[in-house]
């Protein structure tokens, strides 16, 4: 079987374009999260032809397809979990077009999200969502998971820069989508759907203009519940800086280690607020904000208006988990939102759950949206920690849904969370959802294993229980 399907792959898109070696399939079996399952093949198409003569290929032969951008995903949704064939979008990492009058662009999946601000930025122009992992996760991934990012706080996340696709579905027909074209919003539906309606081979992009002016700055304070209090206050009264990021110490004394930013290192934790407009407002609204932190509690405040400084602040920021590894061997990042007022509380219990379970953890937040990041540090080698960290994981989750939250941010749901989907959604929520699927992908050959609750088929939806996040030996 194996050998029939990569003989039909090769006369499809040629041997170049196709791997079947154990070695070089190993690469193709794991994300950020984890993985372990190898597939039978993994495809590099260059166009929409290729991708469309792959999933007729896999549709005739029922074997599943995976589609893969950088593997950067935090629940698993890249990984081949019923094997199958795995499509990386290496090949198709062309910018298709740049309108900077219109302020769009074209693209293929494979483009790195910050290349696109790079290339548009000659024209004073930039991509809005940008998530840590930039610098390495591609535009393709970004629309699987609708990932946010720092600036989700005011320029929203993937769903509301998407304005256009051309994706394949299970017959392997190429569609276009377009937010201009009347009826449904079918572009809207596919943003999120981490590979299980279509494979996406086009995107078309909102640009933003770059403002005029920009200026981050840095508040001490005691502990992160102050911080996330003056992070409420200040979203309540009327002010939306472009961004409200949170980290504590032990992140902090991390990342100083090695972006030596200058973080202070005895804080709690420390906000950076990012603030972005036309010059002459930037004093004012600087001062406004520094005001409420003050009244809650900041120890110290500092600004950075230079772009030098501002990118030393930013990269340690987006640099967090990386440094984590001078900490712990290992990590599992939970990504969960509460309300934001609920803040204090949701880190309150972070820090419990974290203490029972004799773990360490580290919190750097997307605190304007009331997202949280709590970075749980195990050894994957010790299987005591290992259920520890899913334990803890599970907890934190059931701790955020209770303040009024819900079960991911940003990352997606994927294989990590897809028992968790009960927890809100309910059985009928869960079967329609399923029968949106079927209309796109009747044999459930895009991406199974993954969002819909284990062994769920559209009926089957209905009878499963709710059920801890982390399934089986993912880690
Ligand atoms: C250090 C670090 C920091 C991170 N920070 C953030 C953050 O701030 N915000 C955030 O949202 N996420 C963040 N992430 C998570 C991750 O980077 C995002 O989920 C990102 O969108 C994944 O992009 P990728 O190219 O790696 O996609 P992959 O992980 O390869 O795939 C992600 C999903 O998209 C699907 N997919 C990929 N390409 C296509 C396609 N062409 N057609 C259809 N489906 C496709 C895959 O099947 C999978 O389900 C971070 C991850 C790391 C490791």
């Amino acid at each position: 079987m194996r050998e029939r399907l990569a003989g039909r792959l090769i006369d499809a898109i040629g041997a170049d374009a196709v791997r079947t070696e154990p070695e070089d399939l190993a690469v193709y079996s794991f994300d950020a999260f984890s993985g372990e399952t190898l597939p039978s093949a993994a495809v590099l198409p260059k166009d929409a032809r290729d991708v469309s003569a792959i999933v007729r290929i896999a549709s005739e032969l029922g074997e599943p397809i995976v589609p893969r951008g950088a593997g950067t995903g935090l629940c698993g949704g890249a990984t081949p979990a019923r094997g199958g064939i795995v499509m990386s979008f290496a090949r198709m990492n062309r910018i298709l077009s740049l309108d900077a009058r219109n302020r769009r662009a074209r693209v293929q999946p494979g483009v790195i999200n910050l290349e696109l601000s790079k290339q548009a930025e000659p024209h004073g122009l930039f991509f809005g969502p940008d998530p840590s992992s930039q610098k390495i996760s591609t535009l393709g991934g970004n629309v699987g998971t609708n990932a946010g990012g720092p600036h989700a706080l005011s320029y929203g996340s993937m769903t509301n820069h998407v304005i256009g696709l051309e994706f394949v579905t299970q017959n392997g027909e190429v569609h276009h989508t377009s937010q201009d074209d009347p009826g449904y919003d079918l572009t809207s539906a596919l943003v999120g759907s981490e590979g299980t309606l279509g494979i996406i081979t086009a995107i078309d992009l909102k640009l933003l203009r770059v403002p005029p002016a920009i200026r981050v700055c840095v508040a001490a304070f005691g502990d992160v519940e102050s911080g996330s209090a003056a992070v409420s206050a200040i979203v309540g009264a009327g002010i939306v800086p472009t961004a409200l990021e949170i980290m504590d110490r032990t992140i902090t004394q991390a990342v100083e280690a090695h972006y030596h930013a200058g973080f202070p290192l005895d804080a709690g934790a420390v906000l950076l607020v990012e603030i972005a407009g036309e010059p002459d407002d930037m004093d004012a609204s600087e001062r406004a904000i520094a005001k409420i932190a003050r009244e809650h509690g900041a120890l110290s405040w500092r600004s950075a208006s230079e772009a030098a400084e501002r990118d030393a602040l930013w990269a340690s920021r987006k640099g967090a988990a990386g440094a984590i590894g001078r900490i712990a061997p290992n990590y599992y990042i939970q990504d969960a939102t509460v309300p934001r007022t609920r803040l204090p509380q949701a880190l309150h219990r972070v820090d419990e759950i974290a203490r029972d379970h004799h773990l360490q953890v580290g919190n750097v937040f997307h605190a304007g949206d009331g997202n949280l990041h709590p970075l749980l540090m195990f050894d994957r080698r010790e299987s005591r920690q290992v259920k520890a960290v899913m334990a803890a994981g599970t907890e934190i989750l059931e701790a955020c849904i209770a303040l009024g939250g819900t079960i991911s941010g940003e990352h997606g749901i994927g294989y990590e969370k897809r028992n968790a989907l009960p927890y809100v959604f309910s059985a009928d929520d869960l079967a329609t959802m399923a029968r949106v699927r079927e209309v796109f992908d009747p044999k459930r050959l895009f991406n199974p294993d993954k969002i819909f609750p284990s062994g769920a088929v559209c009926g089957e939806v209905r009878a499963q229980p709710q059920a801890a996040v982390g399934a089986g030996a993912w880690l």
